[in-house]
């Protein structure tokens, strides 16, 4: 027999929101969790986005909350959630308001990068639950505004990746301040020692529950891998992004990760040039423009959003067709995290690695460490030629001196120059418009086509079709690698 939200023992203002939510079916975690949670336990969870624990945490906080009825504290909060990242907590507030839609609580969230002195007047009443990034927190505490003595729930979530970001200091001054006797719940993706001592220190006696390991969230993505040089890859990923060069899947919202800030703007600010927008999310970013750029890839207005490993965690976008890794995370787990924005909900994903000669060892550690297994794509046909016509530094240009010509602008000058890499379909169809499966090629969509020219022109329809069929061999070029 399936399981229901019923059955779990949630009540009726919460069922009736995951009603409109459109939730059927509790995901593991949240089978797991949520009976022990409603009991009023500990837990210590290993699980990562993607995987329902949000819902799996905040269904049973919210049912707990309203049961105790207790008032809502001046200047503090009756449940507690922090996150290690703005865009986290501001997912995990927006879920607490949709769950919590029925019942009543108030829900507020605080993060770094925004206005302190509206913070602080938007908790002087106090609030059912706050989601908080701990550096603001403990400004609000600095300065008197917020007090934590109010505290009945705790729950830090993505804890791995806070203790990564260095916020266990900020932990430490924090825990203190809560009431001894509260529920703490913890969520990882991942399980070292720091984390075992963590839950060691401030959980009670916790039920386990485990999803999703590592090799797991691999298994339902797709992943591919062109061994590529590293001053090739933006010609590459712009080939890819104009249906130049085919890969597997259809496009809908394309997630490009980079290891740093500065080489996130660099592909954004060279897609730009050759007419693919793109958006930027990183730490440099203030947080306005990480929500607009969060805004437009949901959206699908601008479906291509290239972004670092701290800066994504917690992205929650359904429908993120493809991952593509233009630099290869130097942490193996990093590499887990990215492809599983990718996936999300059980849905299947397609992520694209592109390993350069050296991100060999990344390539070889993230091997040994998740289980994963890539097929190798081919580079396109003579894609060196095609190489030295795309997109030269200025610093090149001034090198190679005057002849070399000008960066292509519009699609037929880039057309002309690409010679052999040309679609076919697309040579016949011209740019923006839609091209036919390549003969033979075998796609996860079924060959339903998709968007030609950059990944904004035409929106897919629904992108959930993909089938399930894994890595059959079947495909050109598909050898392992
Ligand atoms: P999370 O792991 O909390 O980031 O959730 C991942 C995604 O799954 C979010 O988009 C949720 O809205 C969605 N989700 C969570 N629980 C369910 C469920 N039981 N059925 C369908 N979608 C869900």
């Amino acid at each position: 027999m399936t399981t229901t939200f019923e059955h779990l023992g949630l009540s009726q203002p919460v069922l009736a929101a995951l009603d409109m939510k459109g939730y059927n079916t509790p995901t593991p975690i949240q089978q797991q969790a949520i009976p022990t949670l409603l009991e009023g336990r500990d837990l210590l969870g290993i699980a990562q986005t993607g995987t329902g624990k949000t819902a799996a945490f905040m269904l049973p906080s919210i049912d707990r909350l309203r049961e105790a009825d207790n008032q809502t504290p001046f200047k503090s909060c009756r449940m507690l959630v922090l996150a290690p990242t703005r865009e986290l907590a501001g997912q995990i507030a927006q879920s607490a308001k949709d769950y919590g839609a029925m019942a009543g609580l108030k829900v507020q969230s605080i993060v770094g990068g925004t206005s302190v002195g509206k913070d602080r007047n938007k908790l002087h009443r106090g609030t059912d639950i706050l989601v908080a990034t701990p550096g603001r927190l403990l400004d609000l505490i600095d300065q008197k505004a917020f007090k934590l003595n109010g505290v009945e729930i705790l729950v830090l979530d993505e804890a791995d990746q806070m203790l990564d970001l260095g916020f266990i200091h900020a932990l430490r001054q924090i825990v203190p301040l809560l009431p001894a006797e509260r529920q703490t719940l913890l969520f990882s993706a991942t399980m070292p020692s720091s984390i075992k001592e963590l839950s060691k220190n401030y959980l009670t006696n916790p039920a386990h529950v485990s999803v999703t390991p590592a090799a797991t969230t691999a298994e339902r993505v797709d992943q591919y891998l062109f061994m590529v040089q590293q001053d090739e890859k933006q010609a590459l990923l712009e080939l890819i992004l104009k249906g130049r060069h085919e890969v597997p899947g259809k496009f809908e919202r394309i997630l490009i990760f980079t290891r740093t800030k500065h080489g996130a703007d660099r592909v954004v600010k060279k897609l730009a040039q050759v007419g693919v927008a793109a958006n930027a999310i990183h730490g440099n970013k203030s947080q306005p423009q990480r929500q607009r750029a969060l805004d437009e890839f949901k959206r699908a207005k601008v479906p291509v959003l290239v972004a670092t490993d701290v800066a994504a965690r917690g992205i929650d976008i359904p429908g993120v067709s493809h991952v593509i890794n233009y630099e290869l995370p130097n942490v193996p787990e990093q590499y887990v995290h990215r492809i599983g924005r990718t996936a999300r909900a059980g849905a299947d994903g397609i992520a694209i690695a592109f390993c350069a000669e050296d991100e060999r060892a990344y390539l070889k550690d993230i091997r040994k460490n998740t289980d994963a297994e890539f097929e190798r794509l081919p580079l396109p046909d003579n894609f060196r030629a095609v190489v030295e016509g795309v997109g030269p530094t200025k610093r090149e240009q001034k090198q190679r001196g005057p002849k070399v010509r000008a960066k292509p602008r519009g699609d037929s000058a880039r057309r002309d120059s690409r010679g052999p890499v040309e679609n076919p379909a697309k040579k016949a169809g011209g740019p923006g418009k839609k091209h036919p499966n390549r003969a033979g090629k075998p796609r996860r969509d079924g060959g339903a086509g998709r968007p030609g020219g950059h990944p904004g022109g035409q929106r897919s329809a629904g992108g959930g079709g993909s089938s399930r069929r894994r890595r059959s061999g079947g495909r050109p070029g598909g050898s392992r690698a």
